[in-house]
């Protein structure tokens, strides 16, 4: 009787032992796969397309995943793709995601799969490169999609991968992105408990990864500022009012936003004017002219300190001129990405143990934007860096992210795939455990 017992006992752990996905087939599954996730992103790559205009890319991930035997779902947010793994064990839904938009860019790099492609950008034809990396992103997700499905089977929960359009902002007078896609209802599909995605970049060498709990990046926002004042003689200034130099004050007092107002111990905040338009000839002072700028916080409470400022000096300075400023707040404003401290806990455990302890490093406060922040608010989520500087080139020299120049080393796409391969299961096992 206890032998029977013994031998169910038995039979039972080995079925256990094979119901779980072992680590090292993770990385088998993802270095075979390896050549293909290049392929891919080659051939997005010399095939970029920007925001709400994904139609090649998103055609080419649907097939993908159709031909994976997924449930796929297209059109969202115009271009966005999503499928749904549902795995052979019961468990959680997790969320995994990818962008997939490129940059009115006109490419140099001398790579032979460099983009010749173009596009229509604000009424111009501009030039269109995957200067950000999406590209990578595609296809390691297309990757990931792979090898989870190739265990599904043994996969304890749901997984959501999600193919967003337009994370660099939707065309003028569109939405897009991250915010659209949950309007029309990405959470309803699977409703995900977590939510993971990640970002290659310049600024680490291959093989780290770079993270940190609660704010990673900033909340951003464009603002326009008209400053009104009233034409007159370029060489009768009296008889008018002058926007431009009511303009060149506002900007130097802006500057005490940051330097005077803002408590920098709690957090940084930017305020930057990045165009003024304005004026048609030497010798005519212009009735009006708009400032368009950018702010970055990290919190809810600092955006709306600093956006109240704005507005006050901006409207002070100008009526101390004679003249009258109207702060107008652009849409579609990212808000602070924010990573669940328990959870970016245990995803840097998984990648000290997958890359090795040196390799995964605390990021600073990153002050440029990202529409997950829009996920981030709504699932817990972890947002990870993965460097793709080659090895002994200095990442603080290299082409930054949207440069023209901007180079993937392709060696960091495979670690960008076993990271988050390695995330999702990790967290997947250990919460049906
Ligand atoms: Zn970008
Ligand atoms: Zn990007």
């Amino acid at each position: 009787m206890n032998r029977i017992l013994l031998a169910v006992a038995l039979s039972v752990t080995t079925l256990a032992a094979r119901a779980q996905i072992a680590p090292g087939e993770l990385d088998a599954a993802a270095a075979a796969l390896q050549p293909r996730v290049i392929a891919w992103r080659r051939d997005f790559h010399q095939h970029p397309e920007l925001a709400n205009r994904e139609t090649r890319t998103s055609a080419r991930v649907a097939e993908h995943l159709r031909g994976l035997g997924l449930e796929v779902r297209t059109g969202m947010a115009y271009t966005g793709v999503v499928a749904v793994l549902k795995g052979g064990r019961p468990g959680p839904a997790i969320l995994l995601r990818a962008d997939m938009d490129a940059l009115p860019v006109t490419e140099h790099t001398d790579v032979p799969f460099r983009s010749t492609a173009t596009g229509e950008f604000r009424g111009r034809t501009v030039g269109v490169m995957h200067a950000c990396g999406h590209d990578a992103h595609t296809a390691i997700l297309m990757g990931a999609a792979e090898v989870l499905t190739g265990m599904r089977e043994r996969l304890p929960g749901t997984v959501l991968f999600v193919f967003q359009p337009a994370e660099e902002g939707a065309p003028e007078g569109e939405r897009g992105g991250a915010p659209l896609m949950l309007d029309e209802g990405l959470l309803g599909i699977a409703q995900p408990e977590a939510a993971f995605a990640l970002h290659v970049g310049s600024s680490l060498n291959t093989g780290q990864v770079s993270l940190r709990p609660g704010p990673l990046m900033a909340g951003s926002d464009f603002f326009r500022i008209v400053v009104t004042g009233r034409q007159t003689h370029g060489s009768r200034p009296w008889s008018g009012v002058d926007p431009i130099v009511a303009a060149a004050q506002i900007v130097n007092s802006l500057q005490a936003i940051v330097s005077r107002q803002i408590d920098l111990t709690k957090a940084p905040a930017v305020v930057t004017v990045g165009a003024i338009n304005g004026g048609v000839r030497h010798n005519i002072i212009p009735d009006s002219l708009e400032m368009l700028g950018t702010i970055r916080t990290f919190s809810e409470s600092a955006r709306e300190d600093v956006i109240a400022r704005l507005g006050r000096i901006a409207e002070s300075v100008a009526a101390a001129n004679g003249a009258t400023a109207k702060l107008e707040m652009m849409p579609a404003p990212n808000p602070v990405l924010e990573n669940d401290p328990a959870l970016t806990e245990r995803a840097a455990a998984t990648l000290r143990r997958v890359l090795g302890g040196d390799a995964v490093r605390t990021s600073s406060l990153l002050t440029v934007a990202e529409d997950f922040a829009h996920i981030t608010r709504r699932v817990p989520s972890v947002y990870w860096w993965v460097g793709v500087t080659p090895p002994g080139r200095d990442p603080a020299t290299v082409p930054d992210n949207h440069s023209d120049h901007f180079y993937v080393d392709e060696d960091g796409i495979a670690v960008g795939l076993r990271s988050l391969l390695h995330v999702a299961v990790d967290y997947l096992s250990t919460r049906a455990n």
